[in-house]
């Protein structure tokens, strides 16, 4: 009788055989439900075994397999192996991570959706000619009448007025229409290529189908989307799929938006986090079927079947985003290259400020290396000075020069942001009488103060309280908030330019999806004069009538203890600063700061990302960090301690006794945020020079490590290659 060898989502790495009468060969890779312990789990079959590794007298029956959907191709599984032994995570996490939840369940999932190609019928002909009075439905029947047919439906209804579709397929003035080549662009009229991007697009095409992995470096506003969709529809073209990887959710729909209006007749699908379980499903259904032409999302869209593939493309490569930071700490980005790899099609990395691995791999031409100079509309970049703020007493933070820049602004009728590095700054309560601050009572940070609902909040694990009117520890009366956050500043320049419409752009601001586009509306509709941010305002967003960036606390980062520290900054920076003037008016960058000196910052005064990468590098080659090492990074966690180091001890000592020469393990140590909602956390790092020599390693030490008793309510991961050291 037929064994099928099934992955579980259950922390430990190996599979489980179970008995499936039924089972053949075009089972592998279809999703099950199979008895578990005194309960009932969702798997997905992996192989198909002659004999079980256990005693057949012991092994159960499956209780269901999901035949509704096409299995997973032997490609995906390979995947999914890939991305457990590389991450050293059991494979049945890996699965977990990687199918929709509903797909998982073995519920009824079906890739259809109706979304058919439309075109104008007759009847709508009659009512462009007819001279009808004005309505919704006609506006749109206008505008399509405008573009060459024919449309997907969902293309139709992301469009402006879309909602009236439905109307207009009613009133017979759409109709369906016969199938397309879904390259073929909606619109007649495209833009014109920069001399830059053309060289680019035709670089990257002319080398072929095959494997290869590209950089694209392009400053802000050079136009790198345009070019992403000039190959997604040559790859549309040859019928052949296009994967496309964002960073954040919150770009998704802009994005979505912008390819179905160059695509109206290609199926594209968009998966992310944010999703319905059944329009993830559904999603995931249409890509494996090879129905989607695009597959559009964050992170873990990387793990989409796609079965016509023939294109990867990763916006914004160094966002942190990509890397996932619990359970499978997988990199989308690294995994997107091993995808391109494995399937034999090009992949280009786009960015105006790659990631130091990123740009180094270029530099030693393991990657091919495409530049755009040149914005694509703007002629110039934006002026960055810094403002010495060694001599000068500032007023809640602000300089008198900034201070100036954005009077001049308000009356010039222009925006300002102001740009705060939160990183190593918080508003945290403090007494001035006897240094009490505001700690979280659960976690080794500090709590933070939100004036706007007189809350302290903590950051990391969302413990929270009131005010207090006087310190807890003295008495005193006098105790405020120290340190510039945004709420603080935004009161402040509210004081300041009462004439002004103040807005703050932060998480807070921010909660949700719609909090989010609703202030992207309102910045973009001029509804706003001065925007206090955080990095969530650096992320691709154009608001043609900013031309004033200041920065506030820049310079924590320069000292930070993370060696990655100035990269991120140097990111932000040159990122927020590309939001300044990418309309039509100049825009201008003032950085506070005590080291006006500081290489990195003129570097960047003169948007020389590759002197600071090399300079960067350097540094790096010389201390041995990555990319000149690669690194792993076992992590404990426990109520107490010394249960966590206790346990990263033994650890240490079975690697020592395990480890080849060239790996190189450093002592356990607390990590830098210790305790995190209760939890004491430390932590464990090992780095090889050679990839290959770490890996192996690692593999022998997990299976050890597996074996170990640990205390109770001890918890530990390994994140290799992490981002946080
Ligand atoms: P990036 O992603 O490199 O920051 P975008 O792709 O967002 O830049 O392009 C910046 C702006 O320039 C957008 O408004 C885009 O529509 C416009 N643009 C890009 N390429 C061209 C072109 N060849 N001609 C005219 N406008 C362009
Ligand atoms: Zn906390
Ligand atoms: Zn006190």
């Amino acid at each position: 009788m037929p064994i099928v060898r099934v992955a579980l989502p259950v922390p430990l790495p190996q599979v489980f055989d179970y008995l499936a009468p039924d089972a053949s060969e075009a089972d592998v890779g279809r999703c099950v439900k199979v008895p578990f312990g005194r309960g009932e789990r969702n798997g997905l079959i992996v192989a198909l075994a002659a004999e079980a590794d256990v005693d057949p007298a012991r092994l159960k029956a499956v209780h269901h397999i999901q035949r509704d959907v096409p299995p997973l191709p032997p490609d995906w599984l390979e995947l999914a192996a890939f991305v457990a032994r590389y991450y050293h995570a059991p494979i049945g996490e890996v699965v977990a991570l990687a199918l929709p939840p509903g797909l998982r369940r073995a519920d009824g999932v079906s890739g259809d959706e109706d979304d058919p190609l439309l075109d104008i019928g007759p009847a709508g002909t009659e009512a462009l000619q007819a001279g009808r009075r004005p309505s919704k439905a006609l506006a749109l029947l206008q505008a399509l009448a405008q573009d060459t047919p024919p449309w997907r439906r969902n293309a139709v209804r992301a469009r402006e007025g879309g909602e009236a579709v439905g109307d207009l397929l009613r009133r017979g003035w759409l109709v369906e229409a016969a199938l397309d080549t879904p390259g073929r662009a909606a619109s007649g009229v495209l833009p014109e290529l920069t001399t830059e991007q053309d060289g680019t697009v035709k670089a990257i095409l002319d080398a072929g189908e095959g494997f290869r992995s590209w950089l694209l470096h392009g400053v802000t506003g050079s136009g790198k989307t345009e070019v992403y969709l000039r190959l997604a529809a040559r790859m549309l073209a040859r019928g052949r799929q296009v994967l496309m990887l964002v960073p954040e959710i919150a770009l998704t729909p802009q994005l979505e938006q912008r390819v179905a209006q160059r695509f109206a007749a290609a199926r594209i699908v968009s998966l992310h986090s944010g999703l319905a379980d059944g329009a993830r499903s559904r999603g995931f259904v249409q890509a494996l079927s090879g129905r989607a032409d695009i597959v559009l999302g964050t992170r873990l869209a990387v793990f989409a079947p796609l079965p016509r593939l023939g294109l990867i493309l990763v916006d914004e490569e160094h966002d942190a985003s990509y890397k996932q930071q619990e359970g499978v700490r997988y990199s989308a980005r690294d995994v997107a290259v091993w995808r391109a790899r494995q399937r034999g099609v090009p992949v280009v990395l786009g960015s105006a400020t790659p990631s130091l691995e990123t740009w180094y791999h270029a530099r030693s031409e393991r990657y091919a290396l495409q530049v755009l100079k040149q914005r694509a509309v703007a002629a110039t970049m934006p002026a960055v000075r810094c403002i010495d703020v060694r001599r000068l007493k500032l007023d809640e933070g602000l300089s008198p020069g900034l201070q100036a820049a954005i009077a001049q602004r308000l009356e010039r009728g222009e925006q300002s942001l102001v740009f705060l590095n939160r990183r190593g700054y918080a508003p945290v309560l403090s007494c001035p009488s006897c240094g009490w601050v505001s700690r979280c009572p659960h976690c080794s940070a500090n709590l933070v103060v939100h004036l706007a609902d007189r809350r302290l909040r903590c950051h990391h694990c969302g413990c929270e309280g009131g005010i207090p009117h006087a310190c807890p520890s003295c008495g005193d009366q006098d105790i405020k908030p120290f340190g510039r956050g945004t709420q603080r500043i935004e009161a402040r320049l509210a004081e300041l330019y009462p004439q002004a419409r103040v807005l703050r752009v932060d998480r807070d601001a921010a909660r949700t999806r719609r909090q989010w586009e609703a202030l992207l509306d309102t910045i973009a509709a001029g509804g706003a004069d001065i925007l206090v941010g955080t990095q969530m305002m650096a992320k691709g967003h154009d608001f043609p009538n900013l031309t004033l960036v200041g920065v506030v606390g820049a310079d924590a980062s320069l000292h930070a203890a993370d060696f990655r520290a100035p990269e991120r900054l140097f990111q932000q920076l040159m990122q927020v600063g590309g939001r300044a003037g990418r309309g039509a008016l100049p825009g201008e960058v003032l950085i506070q700061t005590e080291y006006p000196e500081h290489p990195l910052y003129r570097h960047l005064a003169r948007h020389d990302f590759d002197a600071f990468a090399r300079m960067e590098l350097q540094a790096r080659r010389s201390a041995g960090f990555p990319p000149f090492s690669h690194q792993a990074m076992l992590r404990a966690d426990a109520p107490a301690l010394d249960d966590a180091v206790e346990f990263l001890r033994h650890a240490r000592r079975l690697a020592a006794e395990h480890a080849p020469d060239g790996l190189r393990i450093y002592d356990p140590v607390p990590m830098r945020m210790t305790r995190l909602a209760r939890r004491e956390r430390a932590q464990l790092l090992l780095e090889a020079d050679q990839r290959s020599l770490l890996q192996a390693f690692l593999t022998d030490w997990m299976a050890l490590l597996y074996r170990q008793r640990t205390a109770r309510e001890l918890r530990w991961q390994l994140d290799v290659d992490p981002l946080e050291v």
